[in-house]
């Protein structure tokens, strides 16, 4: 698999880069826009994953060009944390997904394969997990035919525990993941949301997904 990493913080690159090749992945990297776009739309790749700010031509912008071209090669876009608009963008732009800096290196692995995989299906911006689904277009979660509402902060949490199934998520991660920082043994915020969003999305349904992993994290796992 050949992926092209778009990304002008060339620490960010290189560790991608690394990352990346230690997987198996050949990866050709590219620091601005403006070569990004022209060897994007030029050279066959399997994968791109891009930062939005670039110096010269912004990842939007590229992202536009390639769909506009009919090339369909999955990106997974890199984000400043917190600008939902530019995600939103993006994904209605034709990108496949995206990640918020910063983000670990098994986080971006396991969301390009995703990627990967649902390209080679032709499936859309769509996770879903027994008969739970969140559409990360229009972030619209449901059970089964019953819509869910949640908070964008609800919404990432569970989109956090979705994104590895039937896997432990340590509160580490969720932190990390959801709101940024370091987690602090000595409070207990993630427990707290997770049982805000237990009362949406378990507490009315019989079988439920969102299963305690004493003293490490949370999975989502039916119960059954
Ligand atoms: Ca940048």
């Amino acid at each position: 698999m050949h992926i092209l990493v778009v990304e002008d913080e060339k620490k960010v690159a290189a560790f991608v880069r690394a990352g990346l090749e230690e997987q198996g992945f050949s990866v050709e990297v590219c620091h601005d826009g403006n070569t990004a776009a022209a060897i994007a739309t030029t050279q066959a790749f399997d994968g791109i994953v891009m930062d939005i700010m670039l110096p010269g031509r912004d990842g939007l912008s590229i992202v536009r060009k390639l769909r506009e071209g009919r090339n369909t090669v999955p990106v997974v876009l890199l984000t400043a944390r917190g600008d939902l608009d530019e995600r939103v963008e993006g994904l209605n732009l034709g990108a496949d997904d995206y990640l918020a800096k910063p983000f670990s290196m098994t986080e971006l692995i396991a969301r390009l394969n995703a990627v990967l995989r649902r390209h080679n299906g032709g499936g859309l911006a769509m996770q879903s997990y027994s008969d739970l689904s969140l559409n990360l277009v229009s972030r619209e979660v449901r059970r089964g035919e019953t819509k869910i509402d949640l908070t964008p902060r609800e919404f990432s949490l569970l989109e956090c525990l979705l994104r590895r199934p039937g896997k432990v998520v340590t509160r580490v991660e969720i932190s990390q993941t959801v709101w940024g920082h370091q987690f602090d043994a000595g409070t207990n915020f993630v427990d707290v949301a997770i049982q805000r969003l237990r009362r949406k999305v378990d507490d009315p349904f019989p079988r439920k997904l969102i299963q305690t992993v004493r003293g490490i994290g949370y999975a989502l796992q039916t119960d059954t």
